[in-house]
């Protein structure tokens, strides 16, 4: 199962609450947007759902677990970053491998990280090459395994961020803004490559833009927020005909 479910959650800063009793369900497979003006918690929220950052109060639950406490490294889930967050010495395999490999190191006991890819037994490094492939042929960027992140446009390199989210086979994807460094063109055409990604898939997505248009072609929901709280959570459809406020209508572009 890979619902997810914030309950209540506040997050301070300093003396700031950023994030002001923020409840949300996301259901099993569902493709959620979270969308917002600049500095109103977007981030912040995906951040304590990745288990990024801890939150001041409230709880987070996947599936039926509830995973306060729980590690990034220990949820379930892949989160892609804006940044694209790529290692520029390693290849485009290695850098799709790195949650392979992490994994690893903490399966087998702490031994010794040797380069980007695990030393030992051959029979390992070749089920970690197959599912790399597996995932870069997914997303199109099988003839680019041996090039560094340099060598690589910005589609491409957010395609080798989406192909390490993807080597992890997680029950939920979480994605900051993922497209937000891209020219209006790759923008469009990555947006429909993430939504067949989700539906294809089968996981739950997250995703957090403050693109409007990504928001209400890609979405089963969108959950709008401001200033560290949610205004309204609903489909596209019905947050256009039925904003719950001005604030709402102005972002989504319904006739006010
Ligand atoms: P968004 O992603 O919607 O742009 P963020 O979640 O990044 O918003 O930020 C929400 C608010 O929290 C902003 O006012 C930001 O300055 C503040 N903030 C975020 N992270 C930190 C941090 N680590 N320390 C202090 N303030 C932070
Ligand atoms: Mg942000």
């Amino acid at each position: 199962m890979a619902t997810l479910e914030l309950r209540d959650i506040r997050k301070s800063f300093g003396g700031t609450e950023v994030l002001r009793g923020v409840s949300l369900d996301i259901a099993d497979g569902e493709f959620l947007s979270l969308v917002g003006p600049s500095g109103c918690g977007k981030s912040t929220l995906l951040r304590i759902l990745a288990g990024l950052e801890s939150q001041t109060s409230g709880s987070v639950h996947i599936g039926p677990d509830c995973v306060d406490g729980q590690r990034a490294a220990d949820r379930d889930l892949s989160m892609v970053f804006q940044s694209y967050a790529l290692y520029p010495h390693l290849t485009v395999a290695e850098n799709i491998a790195v949650p392979l490999t992490m994994r690893r190191l903490r399966a087998r006991d702490r031994l010794p990280l040797v380069g980007p890819l695990m030393p030992g037994a051959g029979a390992r490094r070749a089920d970690i090459a197959c599912t790399v492939r597996e995932a870069a042929e997914t997303l199109g960027i099988a003839h680019l395994l041996g090039r560094k992140p340099g060598q690589l446009s910005g589609g491409q390199r957010q395609r080798v961020a989406l192909g390490r989210a993807l080597v992890r086979d997680p029950a939920a994807f979480l994605l900051d803004e993922p497209l937000s460094n891209l020219d209006a063109k790759m923008r469009v055409h990555m947006r429909a490559e993430i939504a067949q990604l989700n539906r294809r898939l089968g996981a739950t997505f997250v995703y957090v833009t403050h693109d409007q248009a990504e928001a209400m072609t890609m979405s089963d929901r969108i959950a709008v927020m401001t200033d560290g709280e949610l205004l309204q959570v609903g489909t596209p459809d019905s947050l256009y005909d039925d904003p719950a406020d001005i604030r709402v209508a102005r972002f989504i572009g319904s006739p006010a």
